[in-house]
């Protein structure tokens, strides 16, 4: 965070902190530690801002951030405690006031992202290239909600120079007042699917919900969106962005698998796509030419990726042009996407020997997200096993979608599907005989161990790949395998 004081919060928040009986006015002279909502960790100097949620209320907990050293707190209304409080009407749009007054100090150059899948990838990647030209701040895992994007921008200090911020929603103007705190420079509607349908209603629920990301672009911002997403899809956040652009100026850039010019925009697309022998993909990057001021020509260039599958060139392409539009060269695209790290439970690749690949993709499943997962598993010369968890907050269709998974994969020739969960049963029935429902974890481990050991002594490699939503917790089931194996 920024150096701050009292007074800066004050004057944020337009309003003077009550105090404590014996002080005369504010200690001017306290330096802010940062502004922390976790009670539990909180230490000497902090302020804490008490946020209030369904099950919880964090003004209960005043008491204790006091004896452990916070010099004020935020509340909606006044408690016993003897430091000074700042009351407002509502401490999570404080929280929000907060974030964005020390973005407006900071005042990095940024690019949010948003998308029903390949958010937090294409934020790794941005962050990746962006690094090769300055400081760079991104959002933590997966703080991309009205509390987490707030947090993220408080992170904000004076040495960055590019912030990279993951928008999610689960609720129609979510979106709206996160990127109205985040106002970016570049912001990214990468792909609607159907998650989180439960919040939305319907398809064009998420549609409005993912392109309310455009609404507080900053004068002459960058709207990029994919040239691969349905027409009347497209045709909506144009329509929207035109009405934009009649106030403030700003242009939109499209990236598509396929050279595609849709309409007269400008598209980033990909050619000679190859997966190696770690299911990565090389390709040739063509930048579209509006990205480069002094140019006509598109240029090109190649790329290699350090996460598996092709749905990873739809990311790095979303990446890439919205950091060509930020100052980031062809080579810092390169060199950035090269040396990405990975991301702990997206498709990470873990050889348990030279017979046996497993990829754990356990951190989260939707219909979009499986079927690229099933594209994958798909391209390895060896007997192909998916574990499926049930794919969560799909409404009243969720079991139709399970289906349509499993048979998807059995149309990709997966060898076999082992389910677990009450939804995926529907996935595996797909399969037949070759379909294994489950509903132990434990029990799937051993049925998958027996059937892995046979692979092995007929001499035949398995590759194994695990997806589920965060609430089935399959990365147990890696676990379990290594741990047993
Ligand atoms: P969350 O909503 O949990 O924040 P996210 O949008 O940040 O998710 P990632 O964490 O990047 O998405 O990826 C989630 C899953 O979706 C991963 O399993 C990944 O393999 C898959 N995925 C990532 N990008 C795409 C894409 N462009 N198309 C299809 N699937 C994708
Ligand atoms: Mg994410």
């Amino acid at each position: 965070m920024i150096k701050a004081d009292l007074n800066w919060i004050a004057e944020v928040l337009g309003v003077s902190p009550k105090l404590p009986n014996d002080a005369q006015s504010i200690d001017g002279s306290a330096v802010i530690g940062e502004i922390s909502t976790d009670s539990r960790t909180i230490s000497p100097g902090q302020v804490f801002l008490a946020l209030k949620g369904p099950n919880f209320d964090g003004t209960k907990f005043v008491a204790d951030v006091k004896d452990k050293g916070a010099i004020a707190v935020v509340v909606d209304r006044l408690v016993d405690v003897d430091i000074p409080q700042f009351v407002v009407a509502d401490t999570l749009k404080a929280l929000g006031a907060l974030g964005k007054a020390v973005k407006a100090v900071v005042n990095p150059t940024i690019i949010a992202m948003t998308g029903s899948v390949g958010k937090t990838s294409v934020k790794e990647m941005c962050t990746a290239i962006m690094s090769q030209k300055g400081q760079v701040l991104s959002t933590n895992g997966n703080f991309n909600n009205e509390i987490g994007v707030p947090l993220t921008l408080l992170r904000l200090e004076p040495q960055h120079e590019f912030a990279v911020i993951e928008l999610g929603a689960n609720h129609i103007g979510e979106i709206d007042y996160t990127s109205s705190l985040t106002e970016p420079h570049v912001a990214i509607l990468n792909n609607v699917a159907e998650a989180h349908l439960e919040g939305f209603g319907s398809l064009f629920g998420i549609v409005e919900a993912k392109g309310e990301i455009f609404n507080h672009l900053q004068e002459g911002g960058v709207a990029i969106i994919n040239a691969d997403a349905e027409q009347a899809h497209k045709e909506y956040w144009l329509g929207n962005l035109t009405k934009q652009f009649e106030r403030k100026s700003g242009r939109v850039m499209q990236f598509g698998l396929n050279q595609a010019f849709h309409g007269d925009v400008d598209t980033t697309y990909a050619t000679d796509i190859n997966l190696n022998d770690s299911g990565c993909a090389e390709f040739v990057l063509h930048a579209a030419p509006a990205l480069f001021s002094e140019q006509v020509e598109p240029k090109s260039i190649n790329i290699s990726l350090t996460v598996p599958g092709e749905h990873n060139v739809k990311n790095a392409l979303a990446a890439a042009t919205a950091c060509l539009q930020i100052g980031a060269s062809l080579d810092d695209v390169q060199r950035g996407l090269a040396t990405m790290a990975k991301v702990k439970g997206r498709v990470n690749l873990q050889p348990v020997d030279d017979q046996l690949l497993l990829i754990d993709d356990s951190y989260n499943a939707n219909v979009q997200s499986v079927k690229a997962a099933i594209d994958l598993l798909s391209t390895y010369a060896s007997k192909q096993i998916l574990v499926l968890g049930d794919m969560a907050e799909l409404g009243e269709d969720a079991q139709k979608y399970h289906t349509e998974i499993g048979q998807y994969a059995k149309q990709k020739g997966i060898e076999s599907l082992y389910s677990f969960g009450v939804l995926s049963q529907s996935a595996s029935a797909e399969f037949k005989e070759s379909g294994f429902h489950f509903s132990s974890k434990q029990a799937l481990v051993s049925h998958l161990l027996e059937q892995l050991e046979q692979y092995r002594q007929a001499g035949q490699k398995a590759t194994v790949l695990v997806k589920g939503s965060r609430s089935a917790k399959m990365e147990l089931v890696i676990e379990q395998v290594f741990a047993e194996r």
